[in-house]
């Protein structure tokens, strides 16, 4: 089973991700939580060479070709490995943060997206959960927790609205493999909610 968990920035679904795998894991089910961009050694390489340093460096199509080309690394050496060895990856961010973060925010580039990711990658999760969050909620908690190493790109209150307006789009897109979540509540309330539509999938 693969799951991927998306969100804007702040809306707390890497936490939501580390709580799932724990939970998971204590039940005794082999996990492997993974995260993007990054998850095998080469893709954490060009992560530092996307997120660290100017922003600018690269353009908007270069860093498409890059986080693709760390996804198919992580695919390869991570993610496949572990689906075939009977595991549950449990994915920080996966290729719905590229239609997302770089086919909307920098511009209108969500075909060529698509496009390298039927050719490249070819693989969607089985089941996708998005941690849904008002933007203004999202920033400030992003913004308590900033470090150096993240690129922050514009956080601007405007984009969070279009991202996350794009993130509930996807889903409707998605339909099939997309859960919601209302992450505005109490940790342990959205794990609860995670758990109960993981548990779900897992039964079927
Ligand atoms: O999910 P995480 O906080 O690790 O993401 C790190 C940064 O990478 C975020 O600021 C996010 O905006 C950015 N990102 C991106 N393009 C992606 C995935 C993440 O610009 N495809």
């Amino acid at each position: 089973l693969f799951i991927s968990f998306e969100g804007i920035d702040g809306s707390g679904k890497s936490t939501q991700a580390r709580l799932l795998a724990e939970t998971l894991e204590a039940r005794g089910i082999d996990v492997v939580l993974t995260r993007e961009p990054g998850g095998s050694p080469g893709a954490e390489e060009i992560r530092a060479l996307v997120l660290q340093g100017d922003p600018d460096r690269w353009s908007a199509r270069t860093e498409i070709l890059l986080f693709t080309a760390a996804r198919r690394d992580h695919l390869e050496r991570t993610i496949q490995p572990a689906l075939d060895a009977g595991k549950v990856v449990i994915c920080d961010r996966f290729a719905d943060s590229t239609r997302m973060y770089q086919g909307l925010s920098r511009g209108d580039l969500r075909a060529m997206v698509d496009q390298l990711h039927s050719l490249m990658i070819g693989v969607e999760p089985d089941m996708t959960i998005l941690i849904d969050m008002d933007p203004a909620k999202g920033l400030s908690r992003a913004l308590s927790r900033q470090t150096v190493e993240e690129r922050f790109e514009d956080f601007g209150e405007d984009l969070q609205k279009a991202m996350r307006a794009g993130f509930l789009a996807l889903a409707k897109e998605y339909a099939a493999r997309f859960e919601v979540i209302d992450g505005a509540r109490e940790i342990d309330e959205v794990a609860g909610d995670v758990l109960a539509v993981v548990q779900t999938r897992l039964e079927k």
